[in-house]
C-alpha cells in the first residue's frame, strides 16, 4: 500500500483532498455528500488533483463505456501516486459497489475501494489511508437508503440543485444493471425530502430537480395508502422560496395521474416531465421488458398533453437493442415523428453481461447502431428546432445559471439543467445574476438554443 504506517493523529487541516466526479445526477449527489463530509470534518478541499494529497474518485459503471472511463481515471490517479504526486487514492461509487472483486485485483495501487453508502465514514477512511492502514469494505458509511442527505456541498450553480427522494429501482428492464447496483426501490419519508428541499432553498437554490432511478415509483414501498409522487410534489411546492420543482426519470407505466392535477394547480411544479420511453416499437418494448406497447405509451403521452396543456415532454431512446431490426427501427422513427417530443436524449445499446439482453445476439452491429443513433438525432434536431422557432417573440420566465461574456446563460422551465437547451440573454451591463428569475422576450432560435433580451427592452 506504499504509505508508511503512522500512529500520530493526522492534521486534517493540512491535508488537501480532491474529488473527481463521474456519472449521473444521482451520483453527483453522492459526490456532494462526500465533499460535504470531508469539508465539515476538517479536510481542505481542492478542485484540482494536481494540488491534492489525496484523491477520491466517485465512479460510474452502468454500461461498458462508463466503466472504461472510470477505470481510465483510476489508472491516471494511481500513476500520479506512483510518481509521488499523491499520497492516497480512494475509489468510491458504482464501480466498486458492483465490480469490487475484479477492480481490487486489477488496481492494487488503490488504497481503498468504497461501495455506495451515505459516506458518513469518508473522512475516517482518508485518515486511515494516510496512516497506511487497510480499509475494510463497509468503512465508507451506512447504507444510504431512506436517509436524509443534508451535509452536501453543492456542485451545481446556486440557481438549482438535485434532490433524491428515493434510491434504487423495482423495474427489470432487460438492458439495465442499475437495480443490481443501486438495489430495490427505497423511498425517503416525505418529511425528510421536504426538509432537504428547505435546506437547499436556504442556500439560495431556486430550482429543485427531483432525480431517482424511478421518481414515479416514489412511495410504492412505503406501504398501502402511503404518500406517492403527487403528494410529495404538493408538499415540496409549499416550501417557501422554492421557485421551480422539476421532475426527472419518470416511468411511463403505472403513472400516478394525480400528478397532472398538481402540475395544473401548483405554479412552482413546472409543466415539464422527463419520462424515458426507450423505444416506439411494441416488439422491442417487449424485448426490453419495459411493459406497455406503442399504443399504450402513445396514449400516456397524449393524456399528459391533454391533462397538462403546454407541458414539455423529454424522453430517452435506446437504439440497437436485441430484436430491433430495420422494420422496428422504422417504427421507432415514425413514433418519434408522431410524438414530436420537445426534448430527447438517445443512446446505443451496450450489452451488459449482468443484464438479460446482454447475452442476446439478434442485434445490429455497433456501427449500424451508431448510424441509427445519428438518424434519431437528425430527426429530433428538426423537431426540436421547430419547437424552438415556435417560441420566438414569446415573453417567457427564465432562471439565470451563469454568464458567458456579455450574455446571461439561463433556462426556461422547458429546459432541465445540463441535458436540455439554454436561453442566452443579451445582458452587456451584467445586470443579471445567478439565481435571478426574470422575464425575457425570445428573439431567435439558434441551433439547439434560444436567444432573448430582457422583456423591458423596447421592440425595435
Ligand atoms: S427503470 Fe429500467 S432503465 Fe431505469 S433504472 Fe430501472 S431498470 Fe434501469
Amino acid at each position: 500500500m506504499g504509505v508508511p504506517a503512522e500512529t500520530t493523529a493526522v492534521d486534517r487541516g493540512g491535508i488537501r483532498v480532491a474529488l473527481v466526479h463521474l456519472g449521473c445526477a444521482r451520483n453527483l449527489i453522492d459526490s456532494e455528500n462526500i465533499l460535504g463530509r470531508l469539508g465539515s470534518e476538517g479536510f481542505v478541499l481542492t478542485g484540482s488533483v494536481e494540488d491534492a494529497d489525496v484523491a477520491v474518485l466517485n465512479t460510474c459503471s452502468f454500461i461498458g463505456p462508463a466503466r472504461e472511463e472510470s477505470e481510465a481515471a483510476i489508472r491516471d490517479l494511481v500513476s500520479r501516486k506512483k510518481a509521488g504526486d499523491l499520497r492516497g487514492v480512494v475509489v468510491a461509487g458504482c464501480l466498486p459497489e458492483k465490480f469490487r472483486e475484479r477492480v481490487e485485483v486489477e488496481f492494487p495501487g488503490v488504497d481503498a475501494f468504497l461501495g455506495l453508502s451515505d459516506y458518513s465514514g469518508i473522512a475516517r477512511v482518508v485518515e486511515e489511508v494516510l496512516r497506511g492502514r487497510k480499509v475494510r469494505p463497509g468503512a465508507g458509511g451506512r447504507p444510504p437508503q431512506g436517509r436524509a442527505e443534508n451535509l452536501r456541498l453543492l456542485q451545481t450553480p446556486s440557481s438549482y440543485a438535485y434532490l433524491r427522494p428515493s434510491h434504487g429501482c423495482d423495474h427489470k428492464c432487460a438492458f439495465c444493471i442499475i437495480p443490481a447496483i443501486r438495489g430495490r426501490q427505497a423511498s425517503k419519508p416525505p418529511g425528510t425530502v421536504v426538509e432537504e428541499a428547505r435546506g437547499l432553498v436556504s442556500q439560495g437554490v431556486r430550482e429543485v430537480v427531483l432525480v431517482a432511478e424511478d421518481t414515479t415509483g416514489y412511495g410504492t414501498d412505503l406501504g398501502k395508502g402511503g404518500p406517492r409522487l403527487p403528494q410529495l410534489a404538493e408538499g415540496l411546492a409549499e416550501v417557501e422560496g422554492l421557485a421551480w420543482l422539476r421532475i426527472m426519470y419518470a416511468y411511463p407505466n403505472a403513472f400516478p395521474w394525480d400528478l397532472c392535477r398538481v402540475m395544473r394547480e401548483q405554479s412552482s411544479v413546472v409543466p415539464y416531465l422527463d419520462i424515458p420511453v426507450q423505444h416506439g416499437s411494441s416488439a422491442v418494448l417487449k424485448r426490453m421488458r419495459r411493459g406497455g406497447t406503442r399504443e399504450s405509451v402513445t396514449g400516456i403521452f397524449e393524456r399528459l398533453r391533454t391533462e397538462v396543456p403546454g407541458i414539455t415532454l423529454r424522453t430517452t431512446i435506446l437504439v440497437g437493442h436485441p430484436g430491433e431490426g430495420p422494420a422496428e427501427f422504422e417504427e421507432l422513427l415514425s413514433f418519434l415523428e408522431e410524438m414530436r417530443f420537445e426534448r430527447l436524449g438517445a443512446f446505443t445499446f451496450s450489452p451488459e453481461a449482468e443484464a438479460p439482453a446482454g447475452s442476446e445476439d439478434d442485434r445490429c452491429s455497433e456501427e449500424e447502431a451508431g448510424e441509427r443513433l445519428k438518424a434519431v438525432m437528425e430527426l429530433q434536431a428538426g423537431i426540436h428546432h421547430a419547437h424552438q422557432l415556435g417560441r420566438v417573440g414569446e415573453e417567457i420566465e427564465v432562471l439565470v445559471d451563469g454568464r458567458k461574456g456579455a450574455m446571461a446563460e439561463t433556462r426556461s422551465w422547458a429546459d432541465a439543467p445540463e441535458v436540455d437547451a439554454v436561453v442566452m440573454v443579451d445582458d452587456p451591463e451584467a445586470t443579471l445574476a445567478t439565481g435571478d428569475l426574470v422575464k425575457v422576450r425570445v428573439t431567435g432560435a439558434e441551433g439547439y438554443d434560444l436567444t432573448a433580451v430582457p422583456a423591458a427592452t423596447p421592440v425595435v
